[in-house]
């Protein structure tokens, strides 16, 4: 999906779910449809740049409206900071744990085979599987 796509998908989905759009929502969505890996100073950072009066405890609340929803990922890869990612069926995140770079890989043949692997594990714990996160951890080539 590109980041019209996405941005579409969403707005789709907040429709469906009766979920009011306000202006700060549609600002929100836009951020991340087009931003791959962000923490909520950096989207509140963004939004300012949209619209200079920006209630922060409303930024929060829809993070968190978001959450419930699943239609955000929260990822916690150092510990630290929380960063925020759209929603995919299939995501895979390489991490390098020298220099804490992450690789997201998105990867169409390799989804797939991953998918009906997990596909059938799911099925001998009686879980129909519709997506999947993993989380990978190594060293690169620049840290070795
Ligand atoms: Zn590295
Ligand atoms: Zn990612």
């Amino acid at each position: 999906m590109n980041s019209t796509e996405m941005n579409d998908f969403y707005i789709n989905r907040l429709k469906e779910l009766k979920i009011k759009l306000t202006e700060l929502r549609i600002n929100i969505i836009k951020i991340i449809s087009r931003t791959k890996h962000f923490t909520i100073n950096e989207l509140i950072d963004m939004l300012k740049q949209m619209d200079s009066k920006v209630n922060i405890m409303s930024v929060y609340n829809n993070i968190d409206l978001l959450l419930e929803n699943h239609l955000l990922y929260a990822n916690t890869f150092n510990g630290k900071y929380i960063i925020y990612e759209a929603i995919k069926p299939h995501l895979i995140h390489i991490k390098c744990d020298e220099c804490s770079k992450i690789i997201d890989v998105d990867d169409k043949k390799e989804n797939t085979q991953f998918m009906n692997s997990f596909i059938s594990l799911g099925k001998k714990f009686n879980v129909e599987v519709n997506h999947y996160k993993i989380e990978l951890h190594g060293i690169c080539n620049e840290c070795k």
